[in-house]
């Protein structure tokens, strides 16, 4: 971390500008890194909650002209006191920065920026005034000298950027005050394309993302954060709806050919954008059809095939060419899409199931089928087992679950999902939960299996262990410890693990280069995601181990950022707005105990769903969309958000 002289940020003053270096104290709430990127040392930082100063040497009188200046390019000049406020202030900030400032002008910035702050309508206004006004009470000499003295200030060298709380925690760095404000302004064909500069399957994220940017919304401190998902859903619906189809701009240069393995999220989305940038990009898919698990993984009455399928469909318009049932490793060798293409990228997903460590599960017993199989074969509208009725499945996440409420929906009667911690642990998300709760799934909590009763070759039973928790393991939740002699039966006829997938790594040659993690993981770089073999990029699923779409989507499209450079001979490494993204995962975007004085009390909007007796059997999409006045009011309860912030670098 870096050595920090004053802090004002978040309300924690700390300054050290006297103190001997023994002496200074660290601010408890700033984890600035001492680099902004390599060779670039921060020498200060200036946003939305305050200053945070490194270097005693920086100007702070130019940083504020800095600062102001990108408040003011970034005011939309919706509302006056932010539009004409912000240039008036910047002007005055740059006349005393170049030694021409008269004595009342800090005075007069003073009360300007505070009229900017109380009469602006959103965060740009509201906050950007902020590490100004802080400035002119901690460092007043600093103006004044400058005044007295006619002194022209040190110009420093500046990079700003923009974030907002919802945005900071977004994989895939979405605009979202930005489309959530088009919505509510009726603009849906531009809410899209803003959506689709970010990610290319808005139908599918906005019916199945885990929506962290909901988590970090600052409309809870008032009363209940956006329906940031369903607002995206109903942009991409929208355009279905109307039979529109989006204009798709590409580069016109003779770009790269570039191998993609795998049409899944990841490799859909870096295929999506190498093409925008002009590329050739052309995707192997071992399956018959593109989607990954977002098709053959999440069911139907989640994510119905057609809104993928079209989403896929503006991929391909877009200059993707996709070649199904080709299994590179089996038809065609990485080394030969080497040869032949300029660049490759993996994200061939996690699809092989993990052993539960149970006695008989290697045994081939009929009945017993992984979560991922079973769903493979519900999605292309078999039964894996039509003569059974009852089913166990084992685990937390959201394959559990995807397997609990799709056996009502092929007609099982009985349908059990049995879990080794509490729901409190579960990592499926809490609202899938709920929903299987409705449709009246049986939870047997704190319990695990411990053997496989197949008299015949063919599941019958399975035996379980009650657990209760103990200490903390190593990702944090309480490890569950069985409880001895405290052995059950469930009575099944097919029993389903889904505890977790690991990568199959059979589409690799040793000769290929290419270096797995400890977790027999693709070992690729978290900036750059190269792997160690050039020109061979991967993401998605088979780097991080089973995730969630957003972050193959993201990753996927950063990667495609990463390739493009590689092509043009240019250096692969981490954007500037990366470098920022990563620079404000340490400043806390989101902070849940602002007080805002605002007033709240607008329920946020619900999709309706359909009725757990209705949907349980039919793979009837659940969860309906958005009305236009719906949609329009539940964006018009966002915040705008956004806030600035700034490196003084050197
Ligand atoms: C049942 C289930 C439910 C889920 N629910 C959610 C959810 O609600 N929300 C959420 O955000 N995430 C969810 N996920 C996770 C999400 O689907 C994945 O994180 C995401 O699909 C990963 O994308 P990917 O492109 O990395 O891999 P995948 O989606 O796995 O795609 C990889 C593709 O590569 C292909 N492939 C593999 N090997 C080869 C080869 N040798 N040659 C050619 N092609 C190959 C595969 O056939 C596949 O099409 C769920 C996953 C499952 C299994
Ligand atoms: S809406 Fe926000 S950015 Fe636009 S002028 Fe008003 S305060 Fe500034
Ligand atoms: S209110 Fe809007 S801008 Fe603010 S955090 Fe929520 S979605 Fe983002």
């Amino acid at each position: 971390m870096a050595d920090i002289i004053f802090s004002s940020w978040q309300e924690e003053l700390v300054d050290n500008r006297k103190a001997t270096e023994q002496d200074r104290k660290k601010p408890g709430n700033v984890k600035l890194p001492p680099e902004f990127r390599p060779g670039e040392q921060i020498r200060a930082f200036m946003g939305w909650d305050g200053i945070i100063l490194c270097d005693d040497d920086v100007d702070i009188v130019d940083m504020c002209a800095g600062y102001a200046e990108a408040v003011q390019k970034e005011s939309c000049g919706k509302c006056f006191p932010c539009r004409v406020g912000t240039r008036v202030v910047s002007d005055w900030l740059k006349k005393i920065a170049s030694g021409e400032g008269r004595e009342e002008l800090p005075a007069r910035i003073g009360e300007l920026a505070l009229r900017i702050r109380e009469g602006s309508k959103c965060s740009i206004g509201q906050t950007g005034m902020n590490p100004i006004l802080h400035a002119l009470k901690y460092f007043p000499q600093a103006f004044a000298d400058a005044i007295a003295q006619k002194k022209k200030a040190r110009e420093g060298w500046y990079r700003f950027a923009v974030t907002a709380p919802c945005v900071s925690v977004c994989p895939s760095s979405l605009d979202i005050p930005g489309y959530v404000e088009e919505i509510s302004e009726q603009r849906f064909a531009e809410s899209l394309a803003t959506i689709r500069q970010s990610i290319c399957m808005a139908g599918t994220l906005g019916r199945v993302c885990i929506r962290p940017c909901e988590s970090n919304c600052r409309r809870a401190n008032i009363d209940e954060a956006i329906s940031i998902k369903s607002l995206k859903r109903f942009a991409a619906d929208y355009e279905t709806d109307k039979n529109r189809h989006p204009e798709i701009e590409r580069v016109k240069k003779a770009g790269g050919k570039v191998a993609v393995i795998g049409a899944g999220p990841a490799g859909l989305s870096c295929a999506y954008y190498l093409a925008l940038k002009g590329h050739r990009p052309t995707i192997f898919e071992k399956l018959p059809e593109p989607g990954g698990m977002a098709a053959v993984g999440i069911p139907d009455f989640r994510l119905p095939r057609p809104v993928l399928r079209r989403e896929v469909d503006i991929v391909r318009e877009a200059g993707v060419d996709i070649r199904y049932g080709v299994e590179v490793g089996k038809e065609i060798a990485i080394a030969d899409l080497r040869r032949d293409f300029d660049a490759v990228f993996i994200g061939v997903g996690a699809h092989s199931s993990m052993p539960m460590g149970v006695e008989g599960e290697d045994r081939g017993y009929r009945g017993f089928i992984p979560g991922v199989r079973y769903l493979l074969d519900i999605s292309q509208g078999k039964d894996p087992y039509p003569e059974g009725k009852k089913v166990v499945v084992v685990g937390g996440g959201n394959v559990a679950i995807d397997c609990v409420r799709s056996s009502f929906r092929i007609g099982k009667e009985d349908v059990n999902l049995v879990y080794r911690r509490t729901i409190a642990e579960m990592p499926a998300d809490p609202a899938e939960i709920h929903d299987a709760e409705e449709e009246k799934v049986k939870f047997h909590y704190l319990c695990n299996p411990t053997k496989i009763i197949a008299p015949e070759g063919k599941v019958v039973a399975v035996e379980c262990i009650r657990m209760e928790l103990g200490e903390p393991d190593q990702s944090g939740r309480r490890r569950p410890v069985p409880v001895p002699g405290s052995e059950f039966i469930i009575e099944t006829d097919i029993l389903i693990p889904a505890i977790g997938q690991k990568v199959d790594l059979s589409f690799l040659a040793e000769k290929d280069g290419v270096k797995l993690t400890k977790w027999n993981t693709i070992d690729s770089d978290g900036e750059t995601f190269a792997t160690s073999q050039e020109g061979i990029f991967a993401s998605g699923d088979c780097v991080t181990g089973p995730d969630v779409l957003v972050r193959a989507t993201g990753t996927g499209k950063r990667a495609a950022e990463k390739i493009d450079l590689f092509l043009s001979g240019g250096k692969v490494e981490a954007s500037v707005d990366e470098n920022f993204k990563a620079l404000f995962s340490t400043m806390k975007v989101y902070n849940k105990n602002e007080q805002l004085n605002i007033i709240g009390g607008l329920k946020r909007a619900q999709p309706p769903m359909l009725e757990p007796e209705d949907r349980k059997w039919t793979f009837e999409e659940v969860e309906q969309g958005f009305k236009i006045n719906e949609a329009a009011g539940e964006a018009a309860r966002c915040l705008r958000c956004y806030r600035i912030g700034m490196v003084a670098l050197g």
